[in-house]
């Protein structure tokens, strides 16, 4: 609260600015009880391998079920529990949640469960007990490293310094997938990501929209920059998965360009892990 006011030392009173920073306080001071009281949970997406619409991952997404506010989704907590160091608690309790989850899939469906994938702020990748939390979740859970995917930003990896990336090298070597979410829109250095443990890029939905529309030809500038991510993926020995596939044309397109993955509204919203259980019994469409 105080520390954001810092930034605008000069602003005159603002009745209705002050409003809103005493409702994000009031939140984020009721999150630890909420994160007691069980009020978080979460729902999962299919990611989604675009060969043969076979659901090969899940990510796991958090939400709170507020008492007074109603269903709040991640944007609206996230970066409040960020400021605040509970998202290193609330990031745990997500991992253990999924891996949980995880765990049940493998049982009901051995091999052919999908992997779990989990967003990893940046605070918690700099969290010293990253690297242990996840062994023993894995451990409890029985899961194999392989079927847990850590997604991070590229602002929560680029300018790492060296020695917090040895966390990420461990989970990497440990055989814990590592993508980069939201791939584009931040500022990568490609001489850096040449150098990180990282299996797969997620492109971010933004540069996907302009595939969108099935009636006319795909946008010329962001197939061409689709593209240009694929085969940067690819001669980094990436995969690559695209994010906010909305209709079909654009999973073609993907699929054509060289994608390997898709995730979006597509295939199926965020959901409750009966409704992924279902798809793999039954397939998605
Ligand atoms: P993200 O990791 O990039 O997740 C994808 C977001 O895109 C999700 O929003 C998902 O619901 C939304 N989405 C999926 N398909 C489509 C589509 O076809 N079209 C559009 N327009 N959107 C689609 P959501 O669930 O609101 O999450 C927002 C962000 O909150 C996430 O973005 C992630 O950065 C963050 N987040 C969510 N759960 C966690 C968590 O457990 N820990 C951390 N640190 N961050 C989380
Ligand atoms: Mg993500
Ligand atoms: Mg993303
Ligand atoms: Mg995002």
């Amino acid at each position: 609260w105080a520390k954001s006011e810092g930034k605008s030392r000069w602003a005159v009173y603002d009745p209705e600015r002050n409003a809103r920073e005493v409702a994000r306080f009031r939140l984020s001071a009721t999150m630890p009880a909420a994160l007691e009281r069980e009020e978080f949970f979460v729902d999962y997406q299919p990611l989604v391998r675009l060969a043969d619409n076979a659901v090969v991952g899940v990510e796991a997404l958090v939400r709170w079920r507020h008492p007074e506010h109603g269903l709040l989704s991640p944007d609206r907590f996230i970066g409040l529990a960020e400021e605040t160091g509970l998202i290193v608690q609330l990031g745990r309790w997500v991992l253990e949640h999924a891996c949980q989850q995880a765990s049940r899939w493998q049982r009901e469906f051995g091999p052919a469960a999908p992997y779990v994938s989990v967003n990893l702020a940046a605070r918690q990748s700099r969290d010293p007990g990253l690297v242990n939390d996840v062994e023993s979740i894995l451990r409890d859970t029985g899961i194999p490293p392989t079927g847990l995917q850590l997604e991070l930003t590229e602002s929560a990896v680029m300018g790492t310094a060296d020695d917090q990336l040895d966390a990420l090298r461990r989970l990497y070597e440990m055989g814990v997938r590592i993508a980069i979410d939201d791939f584009g829109t931040g500022y990568s250095n490609l001489a850096y990501l040449r150098r990180l443990p990282v299996h797969e890029l997620k492109i971010a939905g933004s540069f996907v929209e302009g595939l969108r529309a099935p009636d006319k030809p795909a946008d010329p500038v962001d197939k061409q920059i689709v593209g240009a991510l694929v085969t940067l993926a690819h001669a980094l020995g990436l995969t690559v998965t695209a994010e906010g596939v909305e209709t079909r044309a654009q999973a073609e397109r993907l699929r054509d360009i060289g994608c390997e993955s898709g995730q979006g509204w597509f295939f199926a919203r965020p959901g409750p892990p009966e409704t992924i259980s279902r798809f793999l019994r039954e397939g998605l469409f």
